[in-house]
């Protein structure tokens, strides 16, 4: 394993790969991040050697296995500043993490005239669980407005959240506009009304240092496929105390104290939320996925970033006829953009033909693109894996595009 910045791109097989004739360059690292060698091994060698169930039997590969799961939890735990490795919290994604906690804590404590605030700019998943506890609870949503360069509008933020706030969801990171968000400031302002701080780090954690205590966030949720673990495993980090007010999503194996014939009472947290057998192999894959970008330096991966995302959005911005989204800087890796009078996908399709990869559609992110009048979006994102030289095939990529439609 190398580790170092300037040298990680060997540790990724896939990026050795070609397509269509071209080296592929991988810009859709926002949708799913590339797997290094030591996450790939780490999930074979579990599978070959330690292959057993977790916290169940008491045979030598489920001792390993249990180990090895555990201890994936505690690199996580110290990963993003955690207190206690008892807070993370297994998932299947930064998905099933924010509808555990619109389910287990938000239909418990929401009553009729509650109010739950988050912002125009998120992804689906930090929306819709929201609209449908509201409409369960007879809770109000609410919607922190957008400054015209796709940043929070705070003015706003402090006449939205109120009184009547009990919860407040936002990204830390927009997946569309690369705006990094100030959820210190906006925990501040829920917590002063008593309201519960939840953050979506889908974007966040792969690309920033995160200190859970200095984010203030009562919860927080991401996905391990998008820093370079396994699909299939993520994490919802809680307060100690909102996890024990919450009830558990998923009933059956291993999420128990103690059950009769008429009821259950459950296990303590985490054990509580991880119902069924757990997804192992993901789990220590993303384990060996935090080791990885921790050798490398979270601080080096965030600075990488983002000069990344800040150059893309200039270098494009420059070109005639294309349109970015979000604002200049500070601005996280990825860039949102659309070629006048080429649909995005034909966008996408072209790069492909180039050997770039890149993603166009609504980014799971409709509202947000009724707010910037667009049906849609191409998008490129970076990551550690990435350099200068990927953002001039993109630009490449843009003109032989033009050039396609006959511009
Ligand atoms: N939130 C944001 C900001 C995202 O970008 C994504 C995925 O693209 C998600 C949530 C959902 O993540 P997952 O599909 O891994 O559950």
């Amino acid at each position: 394993m190398t580790a170092t910045l300037a040298s990680c791109k060997r540790d990724f097989p896939i990026l050795g790969r070609e397509v269509h004739g071209h080296p592929l360059v991988y810009l859709d690292s926002a949708a799913t991040a590339q797997k290094p060698r030591a996450v790939l091994e780490a999930v074979r060698r579990y599978y070959e050697q330690s292959n057993a169930n977790v916290h169940r039997s008491v045979h030598t590969l489920a001792d390993e296995a249990t180990a090895l799961y555990e201890g994936a939890r505690q690199k996580v735990a110290a990963f993003i500043g955690a207190e206690r490795p008892e807070e993370v919290v297994f998932t299947r994604g930064t998905t099933e993490g924010l509808n555990f906690v619109a389910r287990g804590w938000a239909a418990r404590h929401l009553k009729p005239g509650d109010e739950v605030v988050t912002s125009p700019m998120e992804h689906h998943s930090n929306l819709i669980p929201w609209q449908q506890v509201c409409r369960q609870t007879g809770a109000r949503l609410r919607f922190i407005e957008l400054s015209p360069d796709g940043t929070i509008d705070l003015q706003s933020a402090a006449r939205v959240i109120g009184p009547k706030t009990r919860l407040v969801a936002l990204s830390a990171l927009s997946n569309v506009l690369g705006t990094i968000n100030p959820i210190a400031a906006i925990a501040e302002m829920a917590h002063a009304v008593g309201a519960v701080m939840v953050v979506d780090g889908a974007q966040s954690v792969p690309h920033q240092v995160t200190r859970v205590q200095e984010l203030g966030a009562d919860f927080l949720a991401f996905s391990g496929h998008k820093m370079c673990g396994p699909t299939g495993i993520g994490v919802l980090w809680g307060r100690m105390e909102r996890l024990e007010e919450m009830d558990p999503i998923l009933y059956g194996g291993e999420m128990i104290a103690y059950v009769s014939r008429d009821a259950a009472t459950w296990a303590a947290v985490p054990a509580k939320f991880e119902g069924g057998t757990p997804n192992i192999a993901g789990a220590v894959g993303l384990g060996a996925a935090v080791d990885y970008l921790t050798a490398i330096g979270m601080e080096a991966i965030e600075a990488h970033d983002r000069r990344l995302g800040e150059l893309a959005y200039r270098r494009l911005a420059s070109v005639p006829g294309v349109t970015v989204y979000g604002p200049p800087a500070p601005r996280g890796g990825l860039v949102a953009f659309n070629l006048a009078g080429i649909h995005p996908h034909d966008v996408a399709q072209v790069f492909d033909a180039h050997g770039v990869a890149i993603r166009a559609g609504h980014h799971c992110c409709q509202p947000l693109m009724q707010w910037l009048d667009v049906g849609s979006t191409a998008r490129a994102s970076f990551y550690l894996y990435n350099d200068e030289s990927d953002i001039d095939r993109l630009v490449e990529a843009v003109e032989a595009t033009k050039r396609y439609f006959g511009q």
